[in-house]
């Protein structure tokens, strides 16, 4: 038996716009993706099960059957590189389901990079990117992660410089948002577009204050219409000394960003107090090492 241990990140995003809808149903993107500090811990594992996939999950929410993105990922590599080797994929969840943060997409990008290694397949970032591809949109990103400009249905990757030095509150309420459905009731006109060019600029100035000026997020039109908590949910980040609040993709999570880390302690105990979210962490973000400068 051989195993390998992949940490799959979760994302928050700094910008997020739709430019319009294509033909085949797709959303034309223009997002700011930027890692923070929580991840799933995947173990993937050979020599199990005849040639089959299993999954095992610690939470009950995740499936543990074939509609498991991470799954389906481990299907892709073994149709693509003619595999008969069967693997068995442990995946420790401390990302918060259907919330905003690409947890599933996520698992599956590590799943991607860690049969790539287990396996010696010798595939390029880019090659497990057009892979990933196919299971999702924001997989891509998750293949290599750090603060990346993304673009088209979210498969054209710019690397941007990272938002560092700073915390993050994630607050997430008890309702699951499928992002399909956020999508699908996205009225674009009349809405108000965030400026993307704006916060690449503040990002590569390093200037946290005019990143949380120029965060803008044009699905929290459609989610807070819905549910009028995820606004409830910002007044408390914004009262307790957030530089910016924002839904994160299309919700329900929101993000406060923090420049004072006793600030950030304190908005943590009011968010419990307020009761109004169910997962709470307090992180920061978490940057490759050609994001940092
Ligand atoms: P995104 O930000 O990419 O829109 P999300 O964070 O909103 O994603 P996920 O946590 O990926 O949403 O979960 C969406 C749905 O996908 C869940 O309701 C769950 O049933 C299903 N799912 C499949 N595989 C996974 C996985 N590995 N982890 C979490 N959810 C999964």
């Amino acid at each position: 038996m051989k195993a390998v241990v992949e940490k799959a990140y979760a994302k928050v995003n700094l910008g997020l716009d739709v430019l319009g809808r294509r033909d085949d149903g797709y959303h034309e993107v223009k997002m700011i993706m930027q890692t923070v500090d929580l991840y799933d811990t995947l173990e993937i594992s050979t020599g199990f099960n005849e040639g089959g996939i299993t999954i095992e999950t610690s939470d009950e929410a995740v499936p543990d059957d074939p509609t498991n993105l991470a799954y389906r990922a481990a299907e892709l590599v073994r149709n693509e590189y003619d595999l008969v080797t069967g693997l068995h994929i442990k995946i420790d969840k401390r990302i918060p389901v259907a919330a905003g943060m690409a947890g599933g997409s996520s698992d599956a990008a590590a799943v991607l990079r860690g049969i790539n290694s287990l396996l010696g397949l010798g595939a390029s970032d880019n090659k497990l990117k057009d892979l990933g591809k196919k299971l999702g949109a924001d997989v891509p990103f998750c293949i290599s992660g750090g603060c990346m400009l993304s673009e088209g249905i979210g498969e054209i990757l710019t690397p941007v410089r990272g938002l560092s030095g700073v915390k993050v509150l994630l607050a997430k309420p008890a309702i699951g948002v499928s992002t399909k459905w956020v999508y699908d009731n996205l009225e674009l006109a009349g809405v108000t577009h965030p400026d993307i060019d704006a916060q690449i600029k503040a990002l590569e100035n390093g200037d946290a204050y005019d990143v949380c000026r120029n965060m803008g997020n044009v699905l929290e039109s459609v989610t807070i219409g819905r549910y009028p908590v995820i606004e409830d949910i910002k007044k408390v980040m914004t009262e307790n000394g957030a530089e910016g609040a924002m839904m994160s993709g299309s919700g329900p999570t929101v993000f406060g960003i923090f420049k004072d880390g006793e600030k950030a302690d304190m908005a943590y105990e009011s968010m419990k107090e307020s009761r109004l979210a169910k997962d709470i962490i307090l992180t920061g973000t978490y940057n490759r090492p050609d994001n940092m400068e």
